[in-house]
Formats: structure tokens, C-alpha cells, sequence
């Protein structure tokens, strides 16, 4: 038999290779072996019929946090890969250099998905929910270029929480994080959340091809001024080539900053979710110190109260789909979409040929999926509300040239009380 697997009469989008229509993928051991029109079925030994659905490149989801069991903010990259199509992953600093090598052991090496990381700048990472930027003996660039050497095949950026949530009393992080990409030649993913530093400060320490994640925030680092327009060091960032990602999450999505920044042209490039302990239930946080989606942070280092009430019914409400369900309602169009959680993400991660497309030779990672049509009620982090037209659901998901079987995700920890309904 010429393939061990046929996915058969699906409606093909892959940016990167210019795949676009009702063509075949044949798989062969782990890799993609042919893309065809009318590939026979009897050449394969499974045949998938995919008519009727989209088929992509494995989705890649390049802001989540993965770290389960050993942070605040895991999450299982297996569990919400299985439900959403998402082959591969990156963490977004939830190790820092003290336990990237536990990272590696218990998640990374264990996981059936793939799974990158940017290294925090912080060397005990997200551990605790805030704060690692607090000590600046942990921001130590020597300990890190260390580690990340010996971890070069995961590592794929240095990861900071520029504003209020890192904790950082003063710029110190920002420049070491500066200082030790540059060494390591990594790009930077700097975090967009509540001033200081302002965004202009932030900013000054982004080059081309560094990553800045939420940028369609609402909070006090927001790109847009109080009229709604991008605000100059936002635009310079756009224009000189930093790589735009949502990261989603259960603070950085608002609507009203998207619809300004898409007006004037302003797109992310990536989309992301940002999945964490929190937001994997869906937009709707209440948080007993505030209000829904608005955190309310003390600077003055008091001991916070870490126990979090969440909308929801105990079930997964937020994955890579449900992002993208949502820039497809602010108007990006399916090609796009598809790029900005295939290509572009693949490229950043260094991955180009290998993941985020279907040519011939890559890693037979593959995603189907069907828009369902109808009305519906889509909200932002602030609970404002838009309706979209159409709902993704994942219809199947091949990682290495395997069928990768749906896995319940677990329960919330005891931090996270889920099933609030005021
Ligand atoms: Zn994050």
C-alpha cells in the first residue's frame, strides 16, 4: 500500500503552500507524503472522508500556559489539543531557568502534542500566580543563557510581564530581558497589561521580530488613545515589523480595542488564547477583590487573595476555536484566520516546512473542522457582547500521522471555584 492514511475530499486551506479547494492528504509513517486531487482511496490503508469539512495544518497555539501541577496557571495541552485540533504549542514563560528542566521531564517529554517554551526572564517563572519579577536577584541573566543552552531545541523565546502583574518595582527586568535575548539571539514575548511601565516605555525595549502579546487589550497599556486611535509607539511597533499576537486569556480581549485598531488597518498577526486556569472557562471572570475582567492589582505587596471564582460550568468555554471564532466575527477573513494559527505562528517558532502546513514532507499534523452557521452571542473580556455567524468545531485531529483521541480536560484546582451564576 502506497500511504497509511487518506484524508479524502476536504475542502484544503493552507496559506503557506498555496493549497486552496477540495484536494486529498495522504499520509505516510509520520509525515505528509502527497497533496493531490482524486488521490484513490484504495492506495491508503484508512481513509478519513473529509468532505463536507475544512482541513488545515495542525493548528498552533503560541501563548498558553502548560505548566500543570507545578504552577497557578496550567493547564493539559493534551486534553485541550484533543478538543481543538492544536498539534503544537508554546508556553508562555510559565518555566524560568530553575525549572525548565521540569518542564521538559513532566510536561514537555510526557504531552502527545508538541510543546515549545519562552523561557521567563524570571527564574522561578509563574509559579505563584504574580509577582516573579518582584526579587531582581531572579531576573538573572547569566543563570538563564545557562539553561537555555542546554535546552536550545524547546526554547523559543525569553517571556516578561511588563506591567503591574510581574511585580517589577522598576525597569530592571525589561533590560535584563533585553540583554539576555540579544545574547541568546531568542526573541522577546513582551506581556501588555496594566501600566506602569507605560506602553511607550514598554515598547522602547521591543525590536523587529520580537513578539508582543495582548494586543487587542482594553487595560492601561492599550494601543489606542482615548479616541480610539493608535497611539504612535504602537504604530511604530506595527510598522517596523514586531510580531503581533492576541493571547486572549481572561484580560486581554476587548472588543472596542480590536474594531479601533482593525479600522485603521492594524490586524494581529497571530492568534493565541493565552489558556490558563482561569480563562480556559471562558471570558466571564469574577474576581471577589473587583469586578468581571478587570483586576484590581495591589502594588504595595500585601498577601492577595488567590482564590478566584469563575462563570462556568466546570467544562473547557475557551481554546484556540473560540478565539478564532471571534476574529472571524470582527471580520478577518477564513484564509486569514488559518494563517494567523498555522504560518505565521510556525514561522516564529522556527518551524517553517516543518509544522503550520501541509506540504509534502512535513510533520503529518492535521486538523478538520466544520463552521456551523447560525446566531452567535460572543463576548469580550469586559462582557461586551457581539454575534457572530459562525462556530468552528473541530472534527478531527491527526498528530504525527495518528489519530489523536479526545481526552477530557481535569478539574479545576482548589484556587479556582468554577460555577458562580451571579
Ligand atoms: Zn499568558
Amino acid at each position: 500500500m502506497q500511504f497509511d492514511l487518506l484524508v479524502k475530499g476536504g475542502e484544503i486551506i493552507d496559506p503557506e503552500a498555496g493549497y486552496n479547494g477540495k484536494m486529498d492528504v495522504a499520509v505516510k509513517r509520520s509525515r505528509i507524503a502527497a497533496v493531490d486531487k482524486n488521490i484513490p482511496a484504495k492506495s491508503a490503508f484508512k481513509v478519513i472522508d473529509a468532505s463536507d469539512q475544512y482541513v488545515t495544518a495542525g493548528l498552533i497555539d503560541i501563548h498558553a500556559h502548560l505548566f500543570k501541577g507545578m504552577t497557578f496557571w496550567g493547564v493539559d495541552a493534551d486534553a485541550i489539543g484533543s478538543q481543538a485540533g492544536v498539534t503544537t504549542w508554546a508556553d508562555a514563560g510559565s518555566a524560568g531557568a530553575v525549572t525548565l528542566g521540569g518542564f521538559r521531564d513532566y510536561i514537555i517529554d510526557k504531552s502527545k502534542v508538541k510543546i515549545y517554551a519562552f523561557v521567563n526572564i524570571s527564574a522561578i517563572g509563574l509559579v505563584a500566580q504574580d509577582y516573579e519579577l518582584t526579587n531582581p536577584e531572579y531576573s538573572n541573566i547569566a543563570l538563564l543563557k545557562s539553561v537555555v543552552n542546554q535546552h536550545r531545541d524547546i526554547v523559543v523565546g525569553i517571556k516578561l510581564r511588563a506591567g503591574r502583574s510581574g511585580g517589577a518595582q522598576d525597569l530592571l527586568p525589561l533590560k535584563r530581558g533585553r540583554k539576555a535575548a540579544d545574547e541568546l539571539e531568542l526573541p522577546i514575548m513582551l506581556h501588555l497589561s496594566e501600566a506602569p511601565p507605560d506602553l511607550e516605555t514598554a515598547l522602547s525595549f521591543v525590536k523587529p521580530g520580537d513578539l508582543l502579546t495582548h494586543c487587542y487589550t482594553g487595560q492601561t497599556m492599550k494601543m489606542i488613545d482615548n479616541k480610539g486611535k493608535i497611539l504612535p509607539a504602537a504604530k511604530k511597533a506595527w510598522e517596523n515589523g514586531v510580531i503581533m499576537d492576541l493571547g486572549h486569556g481572561c484580560g486581554s480581549l476587548s472588543f472596542d480595542s480590536a474594531e479601533a485598531l482593525i479600522s485603521q488597518g492594524y490586524w494581529i498577526h497571530i492568534i493565541s488564547t493565552d489558556l490558563h486556569t482561569m480563562s480556559i472557562h471562558g471570558a466571564n471572570l469574577i474576581d471577589p477583590l473587583k469586578g468581571a475582567g478587570d483586576r484590581e492589582i495591589p502594588t504595595n505587596g500585601d498577601a492577595r487573595n488567590i482564590h478566584y471564582q469563575v462563570k462556568g460550568d466546570g467544562k473547557p468555554a475557551l481554546h484556540l476555536l473560540t478565539v478564532m471564532d471571534k476574529m472571524l466575527c470582527l471580520g478577518m477573513p477564513l484564509k486569514e484566520v488559518v494563517r494567523a494559527t498555522t504560518s505565521r505562528p510556525s514561522e516564529v517558532l522556527g518551524l517553517k516546512g516543518e509544522a503550520g502546513t501541509l506540504k509534502p514532507g512535513s510533520r503529518a499534523d492535521i486538523t478538520g473542522f466544520v463552521i456551523e452557521k447560525g446566531d452567535y452571542e460572543l463576548f469580550d473580556i469586559h462582557g461586551k457582547v457581539r454575534h457572530g455567524k459562525e462556530h468552528i468545531r473541530n472534527s478531527f485531529t491527526i498528530l504525527n500521522g495518528r489519530p489523536l483521541e479526545r481526552i477530557e480536560h481535569p478539574a479545576p484546582p482548589p484556587w479556582i471555584e468554577v460555577g458562580y451564576d451571579g
